[in-house]
């Protein structure tokens, strides 16, 4: 087994027992492999270990890797945005990647929106939530979340699935679980607006990371989003 193989089965162990110290479904919670930094090379082990949804924070360096990888693999594999959009590069995220998870701004949604392919389905996206508040972060404010969402919901190619959020570190597990509640409490809210046009796909909370997956779990996530915990420590730091 590889490194990678035996590293991504060690965290399916630890989702799966998180699962069941919550009493929840093994199955209710999906891995994103965070790919970030890594070559194709240790995409494609990751994909023959069984893994099929991978995420990228630098948009290029994604795009790279998808031409790479290619849709090789059956079932094809799954690709997440999980950085930054910038106007210019909203172009890139509609046409290549699958999910686009960081979107804090209807003037970002408008733009994926509008330069989502026709042939491809809709990009399925998550409003990121700046659920602990700093005021130089990424993401909407929880109070002007459910408006954010209504009107992202609105746009024709894309399909509203949830929430994410990137909490700072925080020292030990209870700090990481009340963080993670309160996203856990807004999702649940906007899940009870299912009826609305356009909601009916919101059913994805993506928090947790290496750090806190477990914490995460205890909470609520559905997808928990995991780089070091799989492919090791980062060789180059985000720029
Ligand atoms: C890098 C990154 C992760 C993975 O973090 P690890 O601590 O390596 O598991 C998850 N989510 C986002 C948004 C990231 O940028």
């Amino acid at each position: 087994m590889t490194t990678i193989a035996n590293n991504l089965q060690q965290v399916l162990g630890r989702i799966a027992q998180a699962c069941a110290a919550a009493g929840r479904a093994p199955d209710s919670v999906s891995l994103l492999a965070v790919s970030k930094t890594f070559g194709a090379q240790a995409v494609v082990q990751a994909a023959a270990a069984g893994q099929r949804a991978f995420g990228e924070n630098y948009i290029q360096e994604g795009v790279d890797k998808i031409a790479a990888v290619g849709r090789a693999f059956v079932p094809a594999l799954q690709w997440h945005c999980i950085g930054p959009i910038q106007s210019n590069k909203t172009r890139l995220v509609a046409e290549h990647f699958d999910w686009a998870q960081t979107v804090d701004r209807l003037k970002t949604a408008e733009r994926l929106s509008a330069q989502r392919p026709d042939h491809l389905p809709p990009l399925q996206i998550c409003i990121q939530v700046n659920i602990d508040g700093g005021p130089t972060k990424s993401g909407v404010a929880p109070a002007d979340t459910v408006e954010l969402v209504r009107a992202v919901a609105k746009l024709p190619r894309l399909q509203v699935r949830g929430l994410m959020s990137i909490p700072d570190h925080a020292p030990d597990f209870e700090a990481q679980l009340a963080i993670h509640k309160s996203a856990r409490r807004l999702f649940d809210q906007i899940s009870a607006l299912k009826e609305e046009p356009g909601l009916e796909g919101f059913d994805t909370l993506s928090m947790g990371m290496t750090a806190d997956l477990e914490a995460a779990i205890h909470a609520g996530s559905t997808l928990v989003r995991v780089g070091t915990g799989i492919f090791g420590g980062r060789t180059y730091p985000a720029p």
